[in-house]
């Protein structure tokens, strides 16, 4: 039997229009897995053990992670409230959005930027306010603040921007934020920002004090390597992350995901060596195909950008034929992660012979 695929009931136009999540993923275990900005490296010991540990499935989660809250309040010096839990950043993302925009309102983002926002906006019911990248790939800050009228509810700052890898300054960021105003919701989403180096980068949990309309997204998907338990942090004002909660699927934080990040956060140092090795590995590839003659703009989380144009699909298949799998935006460029030293050695072997091949 199968079900009729007859479109009979009502739905929302604009979200049947919606492409669905893209994952990149691939049948191929031979492959390098370069397009979900994913740690290449194993889970660690320590934390594999937390978890197996966390053996109550009969029972529900705690419903606001609070031993997570908790750690991070002390970690970031802030109190437990002014932390929120969620299965994922892009659920606070979608809640945050929820609670402060919908029909009629618009939301302002940068340009291309992560791909979950144009879908979360569209499902609020909020119009998407896209503003481009600058020329060297960041964020239009002065350019987005123009874009604010009396219908904005939310700006997002994406730093370091997925998928070009740039960051906005703390100069820049202080500089938008004195001309927005203070009932205008600035979300900052900062999935890749232990990845950074740079010392004059915007990094939101200090600025918390000082900007009242401010929401400082985290994730422990990334640098932290959680990405399958699904798990991800809000700081900020009560009021405003109460609104998100208030949004929130109830219990959608497992007891596993919470005991995982726990676990990661106490093995803060080792994980963060990692992360050092990882930025160090970008930042030798970055060199080398800039050497090599490519166009890139400086990465600062775990990804680098190749602004491939119209040549992108080619581009992307052929890195694929090669068993990397890259994250491509026909006809931006393509996204790819740093990912193991075997699958950075083979992208420079082959990022030479395109670079030979493609004119620049
Ligand atoms: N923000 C940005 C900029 C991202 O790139 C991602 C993941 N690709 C997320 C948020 C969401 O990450 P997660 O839901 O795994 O925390």
């Amino acid at each position: 039997m199968s079900l009729s695929d007859q479109q009979t009931v009502r739905l929302r136009p604009e979200i049947v229009a919606l492409p669905a999540y893209r994952q990149g993923r691939t049948a191929d275990a031979a492959a390098f897995k370069l397009s979900s900005n994913e740690n290449p490296f194993d889970p660690l010991p320590g934390v594999i053990e937390a978890v197996q540990a966390e053996t109550a499935f009969n029972r529900y989660p705690d419903a606001t992670a609070l031993a997570l809250r908790e750690k991070l309040a002390e970690r970031f010096g802030l109190k437990a409230d002014e932390v929120h839990i969620g299965s994922g950043s892009v659920a606070l993302l979608a809640q945050l959005i929820l609670a402060a925009a919908g029909p009629g309102d618009e939301v302002i983002y940068s340009w291309r930027s992560f791909e979950a926002y144009p879908s979360l906006v569209t499902v609020s019911g909020a119009t998407s306010v896209q503003v481009p990248n600058r020329a060297d790939h960041g964020h239009d800050l002065p350019e987005m603040a123009a874009a604010i009228t009396d219908r904005t509810r939310v700006v997002i700052v994406c730093t370091p921007n997925n998928p070009t890898g740039s960051i906005v300054t703390r100069d820049e960021f202080d500089a938008f934020m004195a001309v927005v105003p203070r009932d205008l919701l600035v979300i900052l989403d900062e999935a890749y920002i232990e990845f950074v180096t740079d010392a004059d980068a915007v990094t939101g949990p200090t600025l918390l004090a000082r900007y009242p309309n401010l929401v400082v997204l985290r994730t422990f998907s990334k640098a932290y390597g959680l990405a399958g338990l699904r798990v991800g942090y809000a700081l900020g004002p009560v009021p405003i992350l109460d609104a998100a909660r208030a949004t929130a699927i109830p219990l959608s934080v497992t007891a596993q995901a919470a005991t995982a990040a726990i676990a990661s956060l106490e093995r803060s140092n080792e994980l963060m060596e990692r992360v050092r090795s990882i930025s160090a590995r970008r930042d030798a590839l970055w060199q080398d195909l800039i050497d090599q003659g490519w166009d890139i703009p400086k990465p600062h989380g775990n990804f680098i950008w190749l602004p491939t144009g119209e040549v992108t699909a080619e581009v992307a298949e052929r890195l694929g034929a090669a068993g990397l799998i890259v994250r491509p935006f026909h006809p931006e460029g393509i996204r790819i992660s740093i990912g193991e030293e075997q699958a950075m050695h083979d992208l420079r072997r082959i990022s030479q012979e395109i670079a030979e091949a493609v004119p620049a």
